[in-house]
């Protein structure tokens, strides 16, 4: 019988994990913003879905609200990477606020044709998930033309004013699978539907979905760091258990339980697109300190995107 700490582990990365451009460009704007002017800088709810990243720019200054009325006059306030609607674009621009958007571009995408098929007349079914800052911040493009739902379940449900008038738009960190069947059942019932040349679906979330997938083929447990309001990374949790792999969300090495990984000799790491790269390390380091391991990477992709940063629109007052 061997005991836990004398059995040799195999930790295999995913490739890609972590940060993705859009979470990278939102996090360096604060950080420059602290850099340029000093403490303090306020973001609009939390600038990315990670505890840790929000902890660290508090840490260093950074004041984290939920609304623009907890931001005082003539402040410097970020607009976090899920986007804002134009209400709230609106409210910093009538107060003079000095506002940087970090809304991400693929973000911004939706939104533009959320304007788009609103103005062309067309009903709009954003599939995503109501509760979601990315959601609400679509819906306010164009919220008289927008019915938000989340599964295939409530596609009977819909009503709208013409069949043969119908668009639809996704959420961008939603599980590709799940999300084509949604669209299929969209397609069955209004054959005239039109979309987006793919689904909305970003790059980011493809690749680390892509790479948790093929990681469950082969391991016998998949941790997955983030925190629990990420959806891409509750996604990644979902993806491996359905390839039938036991899969298991963690902010932070800290928080493992031993008992997820008790026989496991092979196990998958990865990280949603919002949790940093260190915070990964910190779990391969907590792992090497419960027995011996060897460390691989299992690249499904190569990743090279990269955004350029938010440009500063001059204040209006
Ligand atoms: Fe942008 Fe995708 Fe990253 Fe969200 S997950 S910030 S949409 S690149």
């Amino acid at each position: 019988q061997w005991s836990e700490a004398q059995l040799e582990r195999e930790l295999v990365l995913a490739a890609p994990r972590a940060s993705c451009a859009g979470v990278s460009r939102a996090i360096d704007t604060v950080e420059r913003l602290l850099r340029e002017h000093g403490a303090p800088i306020y973001v609009r709810r939390q600038i990315v879905h990670n505890a840790h990243v929000v902890a660290d720019l508090e840490a260093r200054g950074a004041i984290f609200v939920e609304e623009l009325d907890e931001v005082p006059d003539g402040a410097t306030v970020v607009f976090s990477a899920h986007g804002v609607s134009p209400a709230v674009r609106e409210e910093a621009r009538a107060r003079g606020l000095d506002a940087i958007d970090a809304t991400c571009p693929l973000v911004a995408k939706v939104h533009s044709e959320a304007r788009r098929y609103a103005q062309a007349g067309l009903d709009i079914v954003l599939v995503g998930h109501e509760e979601h800052e990315e959601v609400e911040g679509t819906l306010g493009e164009a919220p008289e033309h927008i019915q938000v739902i989340a599964s295939i379940d409530e596609v009977d449900a819909l009503q709208v004013a013409d069949p043969s008038r119908i668009a639809y738009l996704t959420q961008t960190t939603l599980a590709v699978d799940e999300t084509a069947d949604v669209v299929d059942a969209l397609r069955d019932r209004f054959p005239e539907l039109v979309g987006p040349r793919t689904d909305d679906i970003c790059y980011a979330t493809q690749n680390r979905q892509d790479g948790v997938r093929a990681l469950a083929e082969t391991c016998d447990r998949i941790l997955v760091v983030g925190s629990s309001n990420s959806s891409n990374s509750r996604r990644l949790v979902e993806v491996a258990q359905r390839a039938g792999c036991p899969a298991m969300l963690i902010d932070h090495a800290a928080d493992l339980p031993p008992e997820f990984l008790a026989g496991a000799r092979r196990i998958g790491i990865t990280a949603g697109a919002s949790a940093p790269e260190r915070l990964v390390q910190d779990l391969v380091s907590a792992l090497e300190g419960l027995g011996r391991v060897t460390v691989s990477e299992h690249e499904v992709t190569v990743e090279d995107v990269r955004f350029k940063p938010p440009r500063r629109r001059p204040r209006e007052h």
